[in-house]
This record gives C-alpha cells, structure tokens and sequence, in this order.
C-alpha cells in the first residue's frame, strides 16, 4: 500500500506544494502547529529514522538544505524548529519519513 505522502508526490491527492526537486518534495501541512508548518518528504519510501542506513546520510542531509531554503522562503529570521518524530511515542502518524519544519512563533522547549 502506498503511504498517504507516496499519494501526495504522485500528485494523486492534493497538497499545498512549496518546494520540489528530484529527491525530495515539501508541502504545508494540513494541520499546522505554527504559523509555518512545512514537511519536507523523501521521494524514496523510508518509513522512518529508524528505515536510515547509511547510504540514505546524503538524502538526509539534503532534506536539511531543503529546510533551510524553506526557512528562508518563509521569511523565518527569527528561528524555526527541525523535527523528525519516530515511533509512537513521539507521535508519528505517517509512516514515511518526513521532516517537519515550523516557525513563525517562538516555540516551547522542552515539547511535550
Ligand atoms: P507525524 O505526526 O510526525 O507523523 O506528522 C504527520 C503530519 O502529516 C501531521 O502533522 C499531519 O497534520 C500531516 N498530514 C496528514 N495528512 C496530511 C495531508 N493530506 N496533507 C498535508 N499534511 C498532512
């Protein structure tokens, strides 16, 4: 079964696309938790951090270089947050890979 974000990329559900390139996309997120809520998706289906190996390091970093332009797309000069949750306890919802990236308020640190 294709994950809901596999759907996205393959443009067969709608999404509010902010960037894309050939390894990854990034689109706004539907429920968002700060005034810029962007999740940045590999193309290839991992279904967390725990699915990296060390051949996907380049990918991953990539997903960071994708954050940062997002961020500086966005106007967020004042700071934003990078989040990968991983498991249950972290409140994964989506099984594929996804780096959230929000901003645009101060954010509470320790999360919940
Ligand atoms: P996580 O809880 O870390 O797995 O993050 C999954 C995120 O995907 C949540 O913040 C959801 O609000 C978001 N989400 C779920 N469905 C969609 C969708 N169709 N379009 C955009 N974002 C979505």
């Amino acid at each position: 079964m294709p994950t809901l974000f596999e759907k996205i990329i393959a443009r067969e559900i709608p999404a509010d696309i902010v960037y894309e390139d050939d390894r990854c996309i990034a689109f706004r997120d539907i429920a968002p938790k700060a005034p810029t809520h962007v999740l940045v998706v590999p193309k290839k289906a991992l279904t967390s951090v725990d699915d990296v190996t060390a051949a996907d390091a380049p990918l991953v970093g990539h997903l960071f270089v994708v954050a940062a332009h997002i961020a500086a797309q966005e106007g967020l000069t004042n700071g934003y947050r990078t989040v990968f949750n991983t498991g249950r306890d972290a409140g994964q919802t989506v099984d594929h890979l996804h780096l959230h990236v929000l901003g645009g308020r101060p954010l509470a640190w320790p999360p919940g």
